[in-house]
């Protein structure tokens, strides 16, 4: 149906200055003026429930994380070059929520620096090149972490030195052969960046699999991988930029679901609630070899304000236990989706770790461009009842399912029954 005229207004506009890189979410765009925990608005005032941001893990605008920010900004935002308690207490209590092994910390301003950081690291301690990742993984927009990602497609060539490894599936693949599936390719990928004279420099995994469709289980099917990689001499990289801050379930790093302890990890979006801020934790060989080889200037990483945004972050959700509530509401959305999935043959299957999830649309048999609409048709239709989510995997036919932490029983119980009525609507 054709956009009200201040709708397709904006969207000429915006396509005449920003161009094609930038995209848009829905058939029907929305536009934003106000947050407020799980409830965005637009000018209309008509509220929409977000299932879908990670970003403001505590739910938009919280009152306590921006009077911290509000209070920095008032007082000072400096940079990391001068003595500043709040930076040193707070690398101390990031460093605490992390086995001891990994007990250093460099700023950074978001996911993507946190990744190029992060390699830069590995391939200064190892002395390689190579670097590992999942088929449809994303690590961000620098050269070198957009060569690792070949969820971006044809439009970025991934680079010789960059080797690729599928991923166990379906659900319910025995834990061990699951191991098996994974080690072997990452022993051949190794294998070959010898051969190649590049040796492995690390394996690179977000350890839910975010952009290859919510690969969640079995549990720890990726350490023995983990570990020939770290054999190798190379080392292991956990982004954490989606998992990480309590999303998989009461633990704060996805990681441990893996019951590994990575050598590097890389931190972002949740970390300031919607303020730009990461990092890299890591062991301290590596991060000393670096530190010494080289320099890591970074003008607005660790800045003050960021700083003190970051720490009410963690503060916050230490003190209100917010992963622990946040793994009980999403049990109550997995038994939800279940029962849903028992007479709408439509929900294929159910994946989850802690209030992340990726459910796959389409019956068994059903061609892949046939879930990819249905999939798509399901998103729209949410948001015109009022409830955010989106797609991923590489064909698109996952939903991605991930509100904000702080989401509460009636807010579960929405978005299961706005799902009921859109799969009755996109059927029909
Ligand atoms: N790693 C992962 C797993 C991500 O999902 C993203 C962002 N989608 C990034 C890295 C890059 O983070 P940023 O956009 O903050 O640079």
């Amino acid at each position: 149906s054709e956009l009200p005229t201040r709708e397709s207004e904006l969207i000429a506009r915006r396509e005449k200055v920003l161009g094609a890189s930038y995209r848009l979410q829905y058939r029907r765009p929305v536009h934003f003026v106000r947050g407020e925990g799980m409830w965005l608005y637009d000018p209309d005032g008509r509220a929409y429930l977000d299932f879908y941001n990670n970003v403001p893990c505590l739910g938009h605008c919280h009152p306590e994380v921006n009077a911290a920010m509000a209070e920095q900004a008032g007082r000072i935002s400096a940079n990391t070059r001068y003595l500043e308690p709040k930076l040193i207490g707070y690398a101390e209590r990031l460093v605490d929520t992390f086995p001891n092994e990994l007990d250093r910390v460099v700023f950074t301003c978001t996911g993507s620096e946190s990744n190029d950081l992060a390699l830069r690291i590995a391939r200064c301690a190892s002395g390689n090149e190579g670097v590992i990742v999942s088929s449809y993984a994303y690590h961000g927009t620098s050269a070198t972490t957009a060569a690792v990602s070949p969820n971006l497609g044809d439009a970025v060539k991934l680079s010789p030195f960059v080797r690729i490894v599928s991923l166990p599936g379906p659900a319910g693949v025995p834990a061990a052969q699951a191991a098996e599936f994974f080690e072997t390719q990452i022993r051949s990928a190794i294998m070959d960046l010898n051969r190649r004279g590049m040796g492995v420099a690390a394996l690179l995994i977000d350890s839910i699999f975010s952009s290859d469709g919510v690969w969640v289980d079995p549990p720890g099917f990726i350490a023995s991988g983990a570990a020939a990689v770290q054999e190798a001499g190379g080392l292991v990289i956990a982004d954490e930029v989606q998992p990480g801050f309590g999303r998989t379930g009461a633990h704060m790093w996805g990681f441990e679901r893996h019951g590994i302890v990575p050598d590097l990890v890389t931190l972002g979006k949740p970390m300031g609630n919607g303020f730009p801020i990461g990092a890299v934790v890591g062991r301290r060989a590596p991060m000393e070899r670096f530190g010494s080889t080289s320099r890591y200037s970074n003008t607005f990483a660790g800045n003050t304000v960021g700083i003190a945004t970051a720490d009410a972050v963690l503060k916050i959700l230490q003190r209100d236990q917010i992963p622990q509530k946040a793994l009980a509401m999403s049990r109550r959305l997995r038994d939800g989706l279940e029962k849903l999935a028992k007479h709408r043959h439509e929900v294929h299957a159910i994946r989850n770790a802690g209030l992340f999830f990726g459910v796959d649309l389409g019956a068994e048999g059903t061609p892949a461009a046939g879930r990819r609409a249905m999939a798509l048709g399901l998103v729209n239709a949410m948001r015109d009842d009022g409830v955010l989510i989106s797609t991923t995997g590489a064909n698109e036919d996952t939903l991605k399912v991930r509100p904000p932490l702080v989401c509460q029983a009636e807010h579960v119980d929405l978005f299961l029954a706005t799902m009921e009525r859109a799969l009755t609507k996109i059927a029909g």
